[in-house]
């Protein structure tokens, strides 16, 4: 059997050993020490925000995200469809309720067109969204500056999900700086990661500190434990923050490495009709987190992801659209064919940061068999 080709698999240098063996030697085993408060500072040093409190995942940072603008039972959070559930669990958690809204195909993220057919729509159903969760799927930067017009016009805050777009930038800003608050994953699949982990970055201090004050059980000034609102126990773990500050150390050259993959990509299939890949818009920068190829048929993206597999490749479909999902299928959804394409043709190619050319060639050598 070949070697195994993983989708996005974690990329470990060495360097995260030193902050890990800090933690030890200096006993911070435990949510809270140096390494934490200086992962935190180097996220804002390198995205240039204002404030960082990391989180045990993205997921827990969506949910204090939300709870931080107030969302609560039957507040309605216009959502992508085209995204990955944890962007919508959360809202669920809260019994708020996700309205979807479709892709356009040039970003694969919320159409802005839609997004505000859907506010007007809402609007006269006496049903005015609380928020926007704004997605940059696959590490490509959304429409930022059309979506930010939009929801100034309307007054509705933007929550922006970078879960998978740490260091792609629009108009040379950093995605996750443009909303009210953004956040960031460090899970195992991500561009860098600390094997789990998550941050919520905001312009306000008083978001992050309130985060904090929550993702450590809502404890209130006393010397006894005295809570006056529900808490949670969503820190990120010392120890993984010296895994954080290893790995952002070298994000340059995990972007420099993904971009390559693309570019590997898309030359060697260039000569194939049938393949379609997602460029960058004018102003934007994507981190190819993962790359994605759209093919001319469901049964041609099977035949691609069937012979991979044949292979010992790993490859996915994109995701499936969450108006789809039998667990959100009651929710209201305005769409219109565009992620229901992507799923039915589109296919996720391996796209981790140490694959080689031996790899590369291996890969694309196998999806020309397709034609
Ligand atoms: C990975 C991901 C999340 C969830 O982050 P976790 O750290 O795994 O909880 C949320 N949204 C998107 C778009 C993601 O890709």
């Amino acid at each position: 059997m070949n070697k195994k080709i993983w989708l996005s698999p974690p990329h470990i240098t060495g360097e995260e050993q030193k902050y890990i063996q800090e933690a030890f030697a200096s006993n911070w085993i435990a949510p809270i020490g140096p390494n934490v408060d200086a992962f935190e500072k180097a996220i804002c040093t390198y995205t240039k925000s204002k404030n960082c409190t990391v989180l045990s995942s993205g997921t827990a940072a969506i949910h204090l995200a939300l709870l931080l603008l107030g969302i609560q039972e039957n507040d309605e959070v216009i959502c992508p469809t085209f995204t990955f559930s944890a962007t919508i669990n959360p809202v669920c958690y809260l019994k708020a309720k996700p309205v979807f809204v479709d892709s356009e195909k040039d970003t694969l993220n919320i159409s802005p067109t839609m997004l505000e057919k859907t506010i007007e729509t809402q609007i006269a159903n006496g049903k005015k969204p609380k928020a926007i969760l704004l997605v940059h799927i696959y590490g490509m930067p959304a429409k930022i500056t059309e979506i930010q017009a939009i929801a100034a016009k309307y007054k509705i805050p933007i929550i922006e999900d970078a879960a998978d777009t740490l260091g792609a930038t629009y108009k040379k800003q950093y995605v996750g700086t443009f909303g009210e608050i953004g956040i960031y994953s460090f899970n195992g699949n991500k561009i860098i990661t600390t094997s789990g982990g998550g941050a919520l970055i905001s312009k306000d201090k008083k978001h992050t500190e309130k985060a904090k004050f929550l993702a450590t059980q809502a404890r209130d000034k006393a010397v006894h434990y005295q809570h006056s609102e529900i808490g949670y126990n969503y820190r990120m773990s010392n120890i993984l923050a010296g895994i954080g500050r290893g790995q952002l150390e070298v994000l340059e050259n995990r972007i420099k490495a993904r971009r390559a993959n693309f570019a590997y990509y898309k030359k060697a299939l260039s000569s194939i009709n049938e393949i379609t890949f997602t460029e960058e818009q004018k102003d934007s920068y994507s981190n190819r987190w993962l790359t994605t190829i759209q093919t001319d048929s469901y049964e041609r993206r099977e035949k691609i992801r069937l012979l991979l597999q044949k292979e010992n490749i790993e490859s996915r479909p994109l995701w499936k659209p969450m108006h789809l999902q039998p667990v959100f299928k009651n929710y209201t959804a305005y769409t219109n064919g565009t992620a229901e394409d992507l799923f039915a043709c589109g296919l996720c190619l391996p796209s981790g940061s140490n694959l080689s050319n031996v790899d590369l060639k291996r890969i694309t050598n196998c999806i020309k068999k397709a034609f």
